[in-house]
């Protein structure tokens, strides 16, 4: 069976059955065009037959619990102020619209998040107005994450994604996509640029720790955090421009970054910077192993203990929706039951 991994990059990330499911919901609410306000996520819901229920009480595994029987979708009372209060709804619904059973394994359950999170940003950036945004700014060779975000009123890391779901299919352009923690730890990924990502003997990506010179590290130790990071990475698979921007998160922070060949490099913001870097990874002298006084120095005399990062054991399998306790979230829909 192919992977995951492999079915998004044979694809380009471009799910022509979502963008119609999408474009047939906001039709369906009358949405004519721009940002998509929260109202009219809210008639999305209704449209579906879903009310929505504020409770102070939802369990803590937990961004929304949707009681099928009754249709009705739990959300927090208390939203972040950062966060977009749009998503935990439109996520909540996206699994029945794509048909989604529970799923019996974690391939499956990772197949059903993709679909869910490429739904719900297919909502929130409809393909038709952000290909036309991402078109025009294409021919003004000034396309930009900053600019898509603010037109569309989403995060940089939604707006970033979405990005990688048009880059190919709708403007031509091959790109790769990474999420890393502070701590160098890669916790998604795609390309179709061929950027070569780091991977373990399986073939995983996610949890490896990518290089030290990658725009997604440096980004950490530039001290403005407002304004967009580009930098030129020349690696043993070519040079790559990337366009990089931290997030926080509970976990810690995490950078989100953007690339693409240096061929295509002319359409984009933020092609003359002067930032660059040389990758020699895979190559351990790059920046796995300490520079050669420190190591001689050290080498045997040190022996320190791992400490395993959260964000990689609650990505690890456990019952049926992992990371989530399935008897609290079955208590609190009995207490909550409008029918108990
Ligand atoms: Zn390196």
């Amino acid at each position: 069976m192919p992977s995951l991994r492999g079915i998004m990059r044979a694809r380009d990330n471009y799910f022509p059955e979502l963008e119609a499911q999408a474009l047939g919901l906001l039709r369906a609410v009358g949405h004519t065009g721009g940002p998509v306000p929260q109202r009219v996520v809210a008639d999305m819901a209704a449209h579906l037959g879903y009310s929505l229920h504020y409770v102070a009480d939802l369990p803590h595994s937990t961004r929304s619990v949707t009681d099928k029987r009754n249709g009705r979708i739990y959300l927090p009372i208390e939203q972040t102020a950062s966060r977009d209060t749009r998503s935990p709804i439109l996520q909540a619904f996206a699994s029945a619209l794509c048909g989604h059973e529970e799923p019996t394994s974690y391939a499956e359950f990772l197949r059903q998040r993709v679909e869910t999170n490429y739904l719900t940003a297919a909502i929130l950036l409809p393909e038709d107005d952000a290909v036309k945004l991402l078109a025009e700014a294409k021919a003004q060779r000034s396309i930009s994450m900053e600019d898509l975000r603010d037109a569309f009123a989403v995060s940089y890391e939604t707006a970033a994604h979405r990005f990688t779901n048009l880059a190919t299919a709708r403007l031509g352009i091959p790109v790769h996509f990474m999420k890393v923690h502070e701590s160098g730890t890669i916790i998604k990924a795609y390309e179709n640029d061929s950027v070569r990502f780091p991977s373990d003997a399986l073939g995983a990506v996610e949890g490896t720790t990518v290089c030290r010179s990658w725009t997604a590290r440096t980004v950490f130790d530039v001290a403005d955090r407002f304004s967009p990071w580009y930098q030129y990475t020349d690696t043993p698979s070519g040079t790559f421009w990337c366009t990089s921007r931290i997030a926080k998160a509970k976990e810690g922070e995490y950078s989100v970054s953007v690339g693409v060949p240096f061929s295509e490099t002319k359409w984009f913001l933020g092609r003359e910077t002067n930032n660059r870097a040389v990758s020699r990874c895979p190559d351990e002298s790059c920046c796995r192993s300490a520079p050669g006084e420190l190591a001689e120095r050290w080498a045997g005399q040190a022996w320190p203990a791992a400490r395993t990062p959260t964000s990689l054991l609650a990505a690890l399998p456990t019952g049926t929706f992992p990371g989530v306790d399935q008897t609290e979230v079955y208590q609190f829909l009995e207490s909550h039951s409008p029918t108990a």
